[in-house]
């Protein structure tokens, strides 16, 4: 199926029906961005491209790499992973403190900050140059060695990182955070910095709709078991407070960024990327939550 067509009828429908959201301006860097920029890229295992707009320009990934690192992490430290953090939705904001307290700092998933700075304490401990080694990783994935941080994003992070701080001091005290807590923060900044486009993005994940095998270089990087689990994870939490909407609207898994972008796997077929910079209430970009549900409707590919 061609999708280059539909990707533009559905488009033009979500200008005209989705009202406007607002850009994530608690990052100063990422207020400079054109709200209006909106790309789609989609890649299929016949390794077939389909694409939409503003679907070749470097945005920033935030979030999105926060599966990246969980995917890395699993595959180092295995099952004992899950000592250090849940795999339940969290219900509350991506940034959020309250269930924290209560859960004696292990955070209920890898996808919100508070599991993301887990995971980045992990990483920590097992590699020696957690930066370059990362990024390493992410380029052997998408098989893309242009991808790379942006150091202006991380830094403008950095000076307003104050719930960040707060949640990894929090953690620290119950003991889930065995590094120093500005290594780990700075490490987090990077990894929320990576830039990619459409087209990069999805290439990169598309590991995660064949069963754990990279496509590009038919190298495994996830058994088919964490391979299932990492889409499990991404179906239940990929959408901080939102998830079960994306679930009962787009019905796949599926993973968003306060830089406006969202993936979503569809198993054994593709891997789509939407990006679009205004976001809504919950941090998830408006448009491109319209668009993949649009998408997946009309397509009827979901996984359920
Ligand atoms: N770097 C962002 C933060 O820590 C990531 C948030 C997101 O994309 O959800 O606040």
């Amino acid at each position: 199926m061609n999708y280059n067509t539909l990707f533009s009828e559905i488009a033009s429908e979500v200008e005209t029906t989705v009202s406007p959201g607002k850009i994530a301006d608690y990052i100063p860097e990422l207020c400079k961005v054109n709200p209006n920029k909106f790309g789609v890229h989609l890649t299929n295992l016949n390794q077939e491209h389909f694409e939409f707009g503003d679907a070749n320009e470097k945005f920033s990934i935030q979030s999105i790499s926060k599966v990246l690192a969980l995917v890395l992490a699993y595959k180092m430290e295995g099952e004992n992973l899950w000592n250090r953090v849940g795999v339940e939705p969290s219900e509350t904001p991506f940034n959020s403190f309250v269930q924290l307290e209560n859960n004696n700092g292990i955070p209920r998933n890898p996808l919100i900050n508070s599991g993301a700075l887990v995971i980045s304490d992990v990483l920590i401990s097992h590699l020696k140059n957690p930066k370059k080694e990362f990024l390493a990783f992410v380029k052997s994935l998408s098989n893309n060695k242009s991808i790379n941080y942006s150091a202006r994003i991380a830094e403008s992070e950095k000076s307003t990182s104050f719930r960040n701080a707060a949640l990894i001091n929090l953690m620290k005290s119950f003991g889930n955070i065995k590094n120093d807590v500005n290594e780990v923060m700075d490490f987090y900044f990077y990894l929320c910095s990576i830039e990619m486009t459409c087209k990069e993005l999805s290439e990169t994940f598309l590991f995660l709709a064949n069963y754990g095998v990279n496509i590009f270089t038919n190298e495994r990087v996830l058994s088919t078991s964490k391979a299932k689990r990492v889409n499990a994870i991404m179906q239940l939490c990929g959408f901080y407070d939102e998830a079960g909407d994306f679930s009962f609207k787009v019905g796949l898994p599926g993973k968003s960024g306060v830089g406006g972008g969202i993936v979503a796997i569809y198993p054994n077929n593709y891997s789509i990327v939407v990006w679009s910079p205004e976001l809504n209430e919950k941090g998830n970009s408006k448009k491109g939550l319209k668009f993949l549900e649009l998408f997946t409707t009309e397509t009827e590919t979901s996984i359920f």
